[in-house]
């Protein structure tokens, strides 16, 4: 058996997820990779605690639903744990322990003093009315209250959640401890102790990585062509800052559909369009300025850039071949399957992997937490400064890693955040 095969797999509560299998499948290729200690890379493969609540909520209507909600503690090695919670109908315990493993490696190549977390309820936060959502995320707050702290747990936005989410549950947990605890979360609004920056930091640190990746192969961004799928709070950001850097964004996607206009879509247009009061579902459809193409077009659009940053294993095994784009920057968690990285392999695609490409949310997170813990706030121009600094500085170990140990940039940025796990639990020991 590998060691980073922890258990066998019947019982093995997370392996009945893809995702998860894709996040464990990842952690051996970096076992077989790299010289990783045996006992270490089994305590790895398994999430440190999970906890699962199926818990009620009155609806508007009155009547009662019970919703399930996971929170999944992947390691507690290097600090709090950390990491977002996201609403969505396909949340379930294997991908939730899936994305927590990931933010352990994402915070150890950003060098955070963070391991990895994750949270979800499975909902459509569509479906929902802003009370509901509100009493959704209270009830939840107060199921996970046991293992959820400034320093134990932390908190963020993720798919189907944002600033008000966070402020309910900043407000939920203050309530709980008689006195204003914004260190209990981050990503909430710059009012009650938010981090200026914070809501865009995840698209900025995709662009300063493309940016980095351009100029590596030599490319212009002015004139360059970008696709992104999502236009949520990654999404939309991302195409804002490609923009500033006179890169054209000829395609756009979202839930529920997806739009092409090869002169350069204008983004700030469809801002409003999206933010209009009559577009309940704030969706892209309908947008005058595009033509609308059939969403499995979008990821084999011709383009420069690539950014997948809505959801997870959609560059599969059955579509990687046709992309058409020279750099992949993930802005999503997970969009490309094992069997796409193959495909990639033999490609000319340069591939951002997530755990490097998307960090900036977390690493503003843990300027947001530093600030709340020190009751100092910073300008927005030192925070855009110290995240373009650590992303690039992460960006150029990832390729320094990848070259000096002839592997992908995924194998060498998972290598790097899971090296840096490792150390740390060695260096720890095995209590008692
Ligand atoms: P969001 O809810 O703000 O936006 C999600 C977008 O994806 C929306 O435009 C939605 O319509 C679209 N979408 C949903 N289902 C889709 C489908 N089937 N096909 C195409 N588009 C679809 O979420 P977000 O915060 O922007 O997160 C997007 C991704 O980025 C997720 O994978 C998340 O884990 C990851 N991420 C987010 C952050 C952050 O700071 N918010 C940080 C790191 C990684």
């Amino acid at each position: 058996m590998h060691p980073a095969e922890p258990v066998s797999k019947s019982d093995n509560l997370y392996e009945s997820s893809p995702v998860y299998r894709m996040a464990a499948h990842q952690l051996r290729s970096v076992a077989a990779a790299v010289d990783l200690d045996p006992g270490i890379a089994a305590r790895l493969a398994v999430p440190k605690r999970s906890l699962v609540t199926g818990f009620p909520v009155r609806m508007d209507d009155g009547h009662t639903r019970i919703f399930m909600g996971y929170r999944v503690q992947h390691s507690l090695t290097s600090g709090p744990s950390k990491g977002g919670l996201r609403y969505a109908p396909s949340v379930d315990l294997g991908e939730v322990a899936a994305l927590a493993m990931w933010m352990s490696w994402k915070c150890g190549i950003m060098n955070l003093p963070f391991a990895g977390a994750k949270g979800g309820i499975a909902c459509d936060p569509a479906a929902l009315s802003p009370d509901e959502k509100e009493r959704l995320t209270r009830r939840f707050t107060e199921e996970v209250l046991a293992i959820i702290g400034p320093r134990v747990d932390v908190m963020a936005p993720d798919l189907g959640t944002d600033e008000q989410t966070m402020a309910w549950i900043m407000d939920t947990y203050s309530m709980k401890v008689g006195y204003a605890c914004p260190e209990i979360v981050t990503g909430k609004p710059v009012e009650l102790g938010g981090c200026v920056g914070r809501r865009e930091a995840t698209g900025r640190g995709v662009v300063y990585c493309v940016r980095a990746a351009l100029e590596e192969l030599r490319l212009d961004p002015v004139g360059a062509t970008a696709v992104v799928q999502g236009f949520g709070n990654v999404g939309s950001v991302t195409c804002d800052e490609l923009i500033k850097l006179g890169v054209k964004v000829v395609a756009v996607g979202d839930r529920y559909g997806a739009l092409r206009n090869p002169k350069g879509i204008d983004v700030a247009a469809l801002h409003r369009h999206v933010n209009a009061p009559a577009n309940t579902r704030k969706t892209i459809v309908g947008f005058p300025g595009a033509d609308e193409i059939a969403p499995d077009e979008l990821l084999a659009t011709p383009c420069t850039v690539l950014v997948p940053a809505a959801l997870e294993r959609v560059i599969t095994g059955s579509n990687a071949a046709k992309l058409r784009c020279r750099v992949l920057a993930e802005g999503a968690n997970g969009p490309t399957t094992p069997d796409a990285d193959a495909v990639l392999a033999n490609s000319d695609v340069f591939v951002i992997p997530d755990v490097l490409c998307n960090a900036g949310g977390v690493t503003v997170s843990y300027f947001e937490w530093v600030q709340d813990i020190q009751q100092f706030m910073w300008s927005e121009e030192d925070v855009n400064n110290e995240l373009r600094k650590l992303m690039l500085n992460a960006f150029a170990r990832v390729r320094r890693q990848a070259a000096e140990r002839g592997l992908s940039n995924r194998l060498a940025a998972l290598s790097l955040g899971v090296q840096k796990v490792a150390t740390e639990k060695l260096k720890r020991g095995l209590f008692p």
